[in-house]
Formats: C-alpha cells, sequence, structure tokens
C-alpha cells in the first residue's frame, strides 16, 4: 500500500516538475510571438507568426490537459466561488473562437433565455473551459455549416438556479456505437481523428469529470453527417449583479506606470526579455535581478514600487527571498507588494507563494491584463498605504 502511495506522489512530481519545465519555455514563445505580431511584419512573416501562435497555443492547451488530467485522478481539483456575469464569459467565448468559425466558414452565435440570471457565483475558469472544449470540437467538427450556444434555466429560485447550456452544431456528428465511449481517456470517434483533426481525446474527460465534480450532467445527442448537441446542466449560486458590472467585456487598455520603479527578479534570460519588452510598454522604470540574492541587494540600495518574483532560481528562490524581505528589512521596504510569477500552476502552489509572504501568484505564461490589473491594485494600494501613514 506504502509503494503505491509513494509512487503515486512520484507521479505527480514528476508531472509537476515536467509542466513547469514546459511551461517556462512556452512562456518565452508565447509571449514573444505576441511582441512580435506587434511590430511591423510583411505579409509572409505574418503568416509564419501566426502559425507558431497557433501551434504555441496548441501546445500550451495539450500540456494543461495533461495537467489537469492528473490533478483530477490524484482528487486534487479544486473549484473556486466567486462573483461573474454569465453574458460577459459566454460573449468572450463566441469573440475568441470567432476567428476560428471563420476560418471553417461557421457561423457561431448564442442565445441565452431571459430568465436566466446574469450575475453568478461559481467558478468562471472552469466554467470557460468546458465552453472553450465544446465550442472548439464542435467547430473542429463542422465545416460550412453552424454551432450555436443555448443557455436556459432548468430551475431557480432567489439563492440558487440551475442552468442547461446546449452547444449544438451541424457537423459530422458521431457514430451511435462511438457514442457510449466518447468520454473516455484518448478516446476519439474514429481511428483517423488524430489524422484529420488533431487532437488528443483528453478534452471530453476533463469536462465530463469537471462537470461532474460540480454536480452537474453531460449529455450528448448525435447524428452522423447531421450533427450532435452536447447539453449540461450546472448548478450555480446566484451573484451580485453590482459586483460582476465593471468586470470584462471590453478590450484590455493597459494601465500605464510612468516612472515607477519594479523590480523583476527572474533567472531566464528570454523570460526576463518577455517581462522588459511588456513592462517597457507600459512605461516602467525596470530593474532585473537573476536572483533573490541580488534581488536582496538592489532593495536594500533602492525603494521599488513592486517586485515580480519568480519563484524557481539558482542560489536563492522567490519564497526564500520573500521570507528574508519580509523578516529582515524595514523601514517600509518590508511591505513592498510581491507578486510571484511561476510556471507551476495550481492552488497548491499559489498557497505555497502567500504562505512565504508575496502577496499574489502570477502563472506563466502571464497573461498582460492580469499582471497590468494585478500591477495596479498593487502600486495604489501601496500608495494609500504610505500616503496615509
Ligand atoms: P479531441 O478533440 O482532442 O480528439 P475530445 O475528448 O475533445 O478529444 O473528443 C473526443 C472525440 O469525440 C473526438 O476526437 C471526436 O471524434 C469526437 N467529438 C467530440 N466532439 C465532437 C463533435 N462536436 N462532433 C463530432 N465529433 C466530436
Amino acid at each position: 500500500m506504502e509503494i503505491v502511495e509513494h509512487s503515486k506522489q512520484v507521479k505527480e512530481q514528476f508531472l509537476a516538475n515536467m509542466s513547469h519545465e514546459i511551461r517556462t519555455p512556452m512562456n518565452g514563445i508565447v509571449g514573444m510571438t505576441r511582441l512580435m505580431l506587434d511590430t511591423k511584419l510583411s505579409k509572409e512573416q505574418l503568416e509564419y507568426m501566426d502559425s507558431i501562435e497557433k501551434s504555441s497555443t496548441n501546445l500550451l492547451v495539450i500540456i494543461n490537459d495533461i495537467l489537469d488530467i492528473s490533478k483530477l485522478e490524484a482528487g486534487k481539483m479544486t473549484f473556486e466561488e466567486a462573483d461573474f456575469s454569465l453574458s460577459h464569459l459566454i460573449q468572450n467565448v463566441v469573440s475568441t473562437m470567432q476567428f476560428k468559425a471563420k476560418e471553417k466558414s461557421n457561423i457561431l452565435s448564442f442565445s441565452i433565455n431571459n430568465d436566466v440570471p446574469t450575475a453568478l457565483l461559481g467558478d468562471a475558469v472552469r466554467l470557460n473551459q468546458i465552453f472553450i472544449n465544446l465550442v472548439g470540437n464542435a467547430l473542429k467538427f463542422t465545416d460550412q455549416g453552424v454551432v450555436k450556444i443555448k443557455v436556459a434555466t432548468v430551475e431557480k429560485d432567489e439563492k440558487q438556479c440551475e442552468l442547461k447550456f446546449s452547444i449544438i452544431d451541424s457537423g459530422i456528428g458521431i457514430a451511435k456505437d462511438k457514442i457510449d465511449t466518447i468520454f473516455d481517456s484518448f478516446n476519439q470517434a474514429s481511428l483517423d481523428t488524430t489524422r484529420k483533426y488533431g487532437g488528443t481525446g483528453l478534452g471530453l474527460t476533463i469536462t465530463k469529470r469537471l462537470i461532474d465534480l460540480q454536480d452537474g450532467e453531460i449529455d450528448i445527442e448525435s447524428e452522423l453527417n447531421k450533427g450532435t448537441t452536447f447539453s449540461f446542466i450546472l448548478p450555480f449560486k446566484i451573484g451580485e449583479d453590482q459586483k460582476v458590472r465593471s468586470k470584462g467585456g471590453k478590450a484590455f487598455k493597459p494601465v500605464l506606470f510612468e516612472n515607477v520603479d519594479i523590480l523583476l527578479v527572474e533567472d531566464n534570460p528570454i523570460n526576463q526579455l518577455l517581462a522588459k519588452k511588456v513592462l517597457s510598454k507600459w512605461k516602467c522604470n525596470i530593474e532585473v535581478a537573476e536572483n533573490g540574492k541580488i534581488a536582496i541587494d538592489k532593495l536594500e540600495n533602492k525603494d521599488f514600487a513592486l517586485v515580480l518574483m519568480d519563484v524557481q532560481m539558482p542560489e536563492m528562490d522567490g519564497h526564500e527571498a520573500t521570507k528574508y524581505i519580509r523578516a529582515n528589512m524595514n523601514s517600509g521596504k518590508e511591505n513592498v507588494p510581491i507578486l510571484a510569477m511561476t510556471a507551476h500552476v495550481g492552488a497548491q502552489e499559489a498557497k505555497r507563494c502567500k504562505e512565504s509572504g508575496m502577496n499574489e501568484c502570477i502563472t506563466k505564461p502571464f497573461d498582460p491584463k492580469d499582471l497590468n490589473d494585478k500591477m495596479d491594485w498593487y502600486i495604489n494600494q501601496q500608495k494609500n498605504k504610505t500616503n496615509g501613514a
């Protein structure tokens, strides 16, 4: 029994390390590609960059899927409960997937019944993931057709509701004898699916487990050459309208931090370059430290508004450096906001970062909007504290 337990732990550790090792260079690739796409490029270069971006995004989806499966198997998947706007979430899914729809001349649309509450309390990230999987599949297996997302209320009172989401496509359909096993890991409807359409056969397994674990259920109806409907029912608590009104929906306009000093603690030269480029677009002054020791030296000699701290580094890692800063520095330096930038994913890692004294944990490859939002919040909070003191 102990051996089984031990080998499970070794497997988990191995997967966590592998994912870290893969995500770090991926951060460089995805980020640099985004920056490059923002520059003036010839038509030919633009085409190449577009395919690099698509391939790297696909690779990231696969890495995340493998990680999710191992988390689900280990019973370590956790769900957040936060306010979100359902209509923003669906609009976002539709606008992200619109280019994919156009590529295959599909019409992608959505409708939400009037009685569906817009402000919900639940895990928006996982709901988004379920949609991306199902809508992504619907578009993948449909040509010159239609894909519709529909949302209806099954039950509701003032505090909670049960919603039914349907993703309907007019694509190739699934043979009757394959429907029963379609949710199994690595299963695809026919042997030539990978060759023709790509994919790993993990998407639906993950989708079903994410729904089951939230006390929901998923159902499928399909007819070969006519189309497929995936529908799932999920319970939600009803959220507060006001809390979600200001969130999401609009295009990202970064907050600029003119003359704000930021310390970037990062050992990987490509990720240094990437973060420097993004931060200088936001007008920050950036200093780089290659490890925790150098960061402490720099902090002792100068005031910084915020520290972006890589976690795994040689000499002194992010956890040790943060603990040192919180415990041993003074004259306000001990309170500098520290945002962890980590290639590890998951609630466990976020918890470790908080325990070491970091304010927040940002996962690499980082989403510029998320980084910009969090920097803005902590820099302002720190300013208010200093002014108030
Ligand atoms: P992947 O798409 O990576 O192969 P999934 O688990 O998402 O893996 O899907 C498993 C299989 O189910 C697909 O390979 C495909 O054969 C079939 N499938 C899923 N969604 C659809 C759909 N909307 N229309 C037709 N076939 C589908």
